[in-house]
């Protein structure tokens, strides 16, 4: 549980309720939604608003249009999508804090929902400028937000809002995320397994760096690792380096000798002579990888390696891919990892995966279901696991 206000317990009937949600959904060219993976879950704090007469104003922000007004990333289809999943009418606004978000507002029935247009057709939305915050919070008489996946930013619907309303609730999505998270951060079942993987060391550093102290292994795969093995003095060939982070990495490998967890990198990884699908591929040692060629993936050592750490841990939480899983020549490691974990939730661990490629990659091979929990915020659910406080959790009240 954590220790912000949730709904249960709460009578919003008749109230106007401003609920930031996570509609930040994926479009094709046609504007047909690809995943709805967001919308649905939003659904149970939607529904239990408007099942008990709250007057229901949805905000969310799509893409990013920069602060103008840019059709492309309309919430248009999300309001009529939502119109389908739902039964009871949805109304959509054409803006946020204009004539027609006011007037739509003003009119809605108890059990109604409203969905504003996009946030971020506004520069006031990133820029947590008072006066679009306060403008947002003068049609609503109180604030819910559920959409875990953007409160690590402090903008105006996340952090604006609430401040003016003097705080708010945590919707049901919110409040299962911080559940999950936190009892891994907090109070986890030992062993505690930690793999990060993806392409940069940039960004995951403190989340790296605060793992170290609190999981007793430490896996790390992907792109990433070369920038640790060149700092170790290997020849990487022509692998990804993120040069920004090569003093960082430095600091991980020293920090990782006297830290509670065992920090342990592949032993081979599958090399290939070009960045393609076709290409020609070796598997070799880290030790052994030649000019010219780069690593995309781990290799069958590692990817047994990291099976057995994985099977014999209590709590485990993944983000990254150990390869460039897109492409299915080098998947394999990236699959070895999630099989590995799928396997052992069902042999009693507790397993959270977050971030957009690794969600991806569990639900594009079909493990989805054998994940304790799947966080839907990347960005924020590695924030949260750097041990950072959210500014859009700070903001709502306390229990
Ligand atoms: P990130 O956004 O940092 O989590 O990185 C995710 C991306 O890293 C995915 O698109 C992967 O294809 C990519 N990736 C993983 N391993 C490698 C690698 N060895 N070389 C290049 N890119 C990689």
């Amino acid at each position: 549980m954590s220790a912000k206000l949730d709904l249960s317990g709460w009578d919003p009937e008749g109230l106007k309720v401003l609920v930031r949600v996570d509609f930040n959904v994926p479009l094709d060219g046609d504007r047909n939604i690809t995943d709805e993976t967001r919308i649905t879950a939003a659904l149970p704090t939607i529904t239990f608003l408007s099942g008990k007469g709250a007057r229901v104003i949805l905000m969310s922000h799509l893409g990013r249009p920069k602060g103008k007004i840019d059709p492309a990333f309309s919430l248009r289809p999300v309001a009529d999508r939502l119109a389908e999943l739902v039964d009871v009418p949805v109304k959509f606004a054409l803006d946020t804090v204009g004539p027609d978000a006011a007037s739509r507002a003003a009119s809605l029935q108890p059990g109604e929902i409203l969905l504003l247009e996009n946030l971020r057709f506004n520069p006031g939305e990133t820029a947590n400028d008072p006066s679009f915050a306060g403008a947002l919070a003068a049609i609503g008489d109180a604030y819910v937000n559920d959409a875990f996946g953007t409160a690590h930013r402090a903008h105006a619907s996340t952090v604006g809002v609430p401040q003016v309303l003097g705080g708010g609730r945590a919707g049901f999505l919110m409040e299962k995320e911080l559940a999950h998270l936190g009892a891994l951060l907090n109070d986890p079942a030992r062993p505690f397994t930690a793999v990060l993987g993806g392409a940069k060391v940039a960004g995951k550093v403190d989340v790296i760096l605060n793992l170290l102290e609190r999981v007793d292994h430490l896996l790390l795969g992907g792109g990433m690792i070369f920038t640790f093995f060149h700092e170790l003095g290997l020849n990487v060939g022509a692998s990804l380096l993120d040069k920004e982070s090569f003093e960082v990495a430095r600091e991980i490998s020293r920090r990782a000798k006297t830290s509670r967890a065992e920090l342990i990198l592949p032993e081979d990884c599958v090399v290939a002579d070009e960045f393609s699908d076709d290409a020609a591929t070796r598997t070799v040692l880290v030790t052994d990888i030649p000019d010219g060629w780069m690593g995309l993936d781990i290799g069958p050592r590692s990817r047994e390696r990291f099976g057995k750490v994985i099977a014999g841990s209590r709590s485990i939480f993944w983000n990254g891919p150990m390869g460039v899983f897109e492409l299915p020549s080098f998947a394999a490691g990236t699959r070895a990892v999630g099989t590995a974990i799928a396997e052992a939730t069902k042999n009693g661990a507790v397993s959270v995966v977050g971030g957009g490629d690794s969600v991806a990659a569990v639900n594009s091979m079909g493990l989805g279901e054998g994940i304790s929990h799947i966080s839907t915020g990347g960005g924020a659910s590695l924030e949260f696991m750097a041990g950072r406080p959210l500014p859009g959790v700070k903001a709502l009240s306390d229990r």
